[in-house]
């Protein structure tokens, strides 16, 4: 008996997403299939598997039990398509771009978006002639102006890194499908439990699995999900040609971190609240960044689009870069440490680590400022998380 997932709650989703392709022994936990090929039962299946009129494996690159379990997981998390999981998140975000944006193609990108989702763009592709606009995509108006007759992608971040600014999926999608443009929106902040793009109008969403979704800090990779067979069948073949697959054992490991997903998110989301208030009140702070505080400019949008706030704070402590480095010296509890979405607090400098390849000027105008502290916030007990802050801050 195959179970139905849907208009199951998000708990028995999580746990259930994702055919076990264990017919033989009844294996409860999905197999690690550690091969990189597959051998055909004669010569005639062999053919048929490449013509493709029977289903079938034939060599890990393409297809791999093991990671189509992942793939068809978060695929139902997201309600797409379908999902093609990547070596690491960047080799999704390299895929997309690589699919859609050709010589003489324009996209659109938030302006603070991961340091090298830009990177890739300004740097590399930007050698085989494809043009870029980075942009406060917040300001609709920005995004209507950046439009030109070339323009492929519209390509968010919703909350932006490491401000923590909202973009509008749904008014987004509507200006990208009004110009012929696709939209694609990072998920990876608010994983499949807090926001769903797909559902908001976006075409493509995709993830760094580092983060939340795998959930342990022990593997990086990434994954993309389509709304509809035609993307699917374009990137897919993109990404099993230029090879960032996913490997078998990889798959298996975020799988199993998987299963605990909303268990984490929502703890760490409870956390994050109550350390954003209390950030909100100390003097040492000058503000905070949380968009379930009603001091955050989007508070409404993000009642409105996502289902929860998720785990990411930022904070400026008065005094700027050199007070914010005696907190990230003095904090106990939190690693100092670039990443987020696992099950322990990080805590990092933008400007100094994740965000140091931006020109000055470009940061600023992104308003990521010297001061600027992220604290990705862990399922610890929120008490003890309160008062390694409050001694760290009591030393500046
Ligand atoms: C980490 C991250 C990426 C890149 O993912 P990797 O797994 O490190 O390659 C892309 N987007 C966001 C929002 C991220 O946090």
């Amino acid at each position: 008996m195959s179970l139905d997932l849907k208009n199951k709650g998000i708990n028995t989703r999580v746990t259930h997403a994702g055919k076990n392709p264990d017919s033989v022994h009844g294996s409860v936990s999905v197999p690690i299939y550690q091969t990189s090929t597959f051998k055909f039962r004669d010569a005639d299946h062999g053919a048929r598997l490449f013509e493709g009129e029977e289903e079938g494996y034939i060599y890990t690159r393409v297809g791999n039990p093991t990671v189509n379990t992942l793939e068809e997981a978060v695929a139902e998390l997201e309600n797409g398509y379908a999902g093609i999981a990547t070596a690491t998140g960047m080799a999704a975000v390299t895929a997309i771009y690589m699919t859609y944006l050709e010589s003489g193609a324009h996209m659109i990108g938030t302006d603070s978006i991961y340091g090298s989702s830009r990177m890739v763009i300004e740097n590399e592709f930007s050698r085989f002639g494809v043009e870029s606009s980075f942009i406060d995509t917040a300001d609709l108006n920005n995004v209507r102006a950046a439009v030109r007759d070339n323009t492929r992608l519209i390509y968010i971040e919703t909350p932006s890194n490491p401000t923590i600014k909202l973009t509008d999926i749904q008014a987004i999608a509507q200006i990208a499908h009004d110009n012929d443009a696709l939209l694609v929106v990072d998920n990876t902040f608010m994983s499949p439990i807090l926001q769903n793009p797909l559902a908001l109008g976006a075409d493509i969403v995709l993830h760094s699995i580092t983060k939340y979704i795998n959930g342990h800090t022990d593997v990086v990779g990434g994954v993309i999900i389509t709304k509809t067979e035609t993307d699917f069948t374009r990137i897919r073949l993109v990404v099993n040609a230029t090879g960032g697959t996913m490997d078998p054992h990889q798959s298996w490991l975020v799988l199993r971190g998987l299963r605990t997903l909303t268990l984490r998110v929502k703890r760490a989301e409870e956390n994050a609240q109550k350390l954003a208030e209390f950030l909100e009140e100390h003097p040492k702070v000058e503000w905070v960044r949380y968009p379930g505080l009603p001091s955050h400019p989007q508070h409404e949008l993000a009642q409105r689009q996502m289902r929860g706030f998720g785990s990411m704070i930022s904070f400026e402590i008065k005094g700027g870069l050199k007070a914010g480095k005696v907190v990230m010296n003095n904090v106990r509890i939190p690693q100092l440490a670039v990443s987020l979405g696992g099950y322990e607090s990080l805590i990092q400098h933008p400007v100094s680590m994740t965000h140091h390849n931006i020109p000055p000027s470009e940061r600023l105008k992104s308003n990521i400022t010297d001061g600027l502290v992220r604290l990705a916030v862990g399922t610890e007990d929120v008490e003890d998380l309160q008062a390694d802050l409050e001694q760290a801050l009591a030393l500046v």
